[in-house]
């Protein structure tokens, strides 16, 4: 029986692991695992973690030290642990690779059509019986030029949903898709589908290469009055920059689900707390920003994709077997 230690335990995890396997032995911690809580790690034979704990070096030296051998991600990116450090240490990481990537690619069109129909501020009219249309003139999808970055299992859904609305789809990755192509999906370089595109949806993930890919310079290169969203990883985006591309009216309008320094912010309830960060702080009073914290991959339907997953993972651990679900070092260029 393996003694796991779950970190950043929200009430919907719980009830999601609790009774989920007999097998396994689960002790659940609402804090993040970083430095200051290695600690409470000792005699656990793994770690169950999501998008914000932060395994560095040192976190994963001191797990280790206590015992860990697995680093089992809730999730499917793994931009937050060293590999070459659990690599070194022989702590193995297995994660969920995908999780219904439709639920993500829903909610990019459900931000994309809220920005483009600005029904987050008609909502808000209606509700003080304001009925009134003035500025609330939005732009139909149909015929709009869409670019996708990083056509992965999640571009790819979101394409094929766009596809349906009438739009041109336009896309970058370094490794394009067949099945995209036979949908008519454009492939281009970056800087083509930067500069075609009506909105911008980000959807490769966070590695050392795509560390800040929208900044001030790619900004400059996308269409005046264009849409930008983000539902992969804060730190594809230079917030600065983004901030004074919104302030210059460049781009037109911005939705996110993750930000750039979410950890201090993401999945809590801070509405009594003095927000001390005051980039969000700018992002959260333009009319023309969207923010939704994290929320892309919260379906229930993902939820229990994420548990079965994740349970066949501990097993796969527990009985030593090879795992497609192991993320290794050849996964990115640097490690
Ligand atoms: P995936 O691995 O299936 O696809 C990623 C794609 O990006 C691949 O096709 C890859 O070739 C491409 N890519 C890699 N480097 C690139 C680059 N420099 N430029 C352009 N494309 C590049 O991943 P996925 O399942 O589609 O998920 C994508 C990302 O979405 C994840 O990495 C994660 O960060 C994020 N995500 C967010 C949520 C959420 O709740 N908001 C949930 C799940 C995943």
């Amino acid at each position: 029986m393996s003694k796991i230690a779950f970190f950043s335990t929200q009430v919907y995890d719980r009830k999601l692991f609790e009774n989920a396997s007999d097998k396994h032995d689960f002790e659940f911690f609402e804090t993040r695992l970083r430095a200051q809580t290695i600690n409470l790690t000792n005699g656990y034979d793994g770690v169950c973690v999501f998008v914000n704990d932060k395994l560095e070096e040192d976190v994963i030296r001191g797990i280790s030290e206590n015992g860990v051998k697995l680093i089992a991600l809730r999730c499917a990116g793994f931009n937050n642990v060293d590999l070459k450090a659990a690599n070194n240490y022989n702590v193995r990481v297995l994660r969920v690779p995908a999780y219904s990537p439709e639920a993500v690619a829903e909610h990019a069109l459900a931000l994309m059509m809220t920005l483009a129909r600005k029904t987050h501020k008609a909502y808000n009219r209606v509700r003080d019986s304001n009925f009134s249309l003035v500025n609330l003139t939005g732009f139909t999808i149909h015929g709009k030029t869409i670019g996708i970055i990083g056509t992965g299992q999640i571009g790819q859904a979101f394409c094929r949903i766009l596809s349906g609305m009438g739009a041109k789809i336009v896309a970058y990755d370094k490794y394009p898709s067949d099945a995209m192509k036979k949908l008519d999906v454009d492939y281009k370089d970056m800087d083509e589908v930067l500069h075609e595109s009506d909105i911008i949806s980000l959807h490769c993930p966070l590695t050392p290469e795509t560390h800040h890919i929208i900044n001030e310079k790619n900004l400059g290169k996308m269409k005046k009055g264009a849409m930008l969203i983000n539902t992969s990883r804060g730190k594809l985006v230079d917030t600065l920059s983004v901030i004074d591309a919104l302030k210059s009216e460049h781009l037109g309008s911005l939705a996110i689900d993750v930000y750039e320094e979410e950890e201090k912010l993401f999945f809590r309830d801070l509405s009594e707390k003095i927000i001390r960060d005051d980039q969000i702080s700018r992002l959260m009073i333009f009319p023309n920003v969207l923010i939704t914290a994290h929320q892309g991959f919260f379906t229930q339907e993902s939820l229990n994709q994420i548990k079965e997953t994740t349970i066949k993972n501990f097993d796969d651990f527990e009985n030593g077997n090879e795992s497609k679900n192991e993320v290794s070092c050849e996964l990115i260029k640097d490690c």
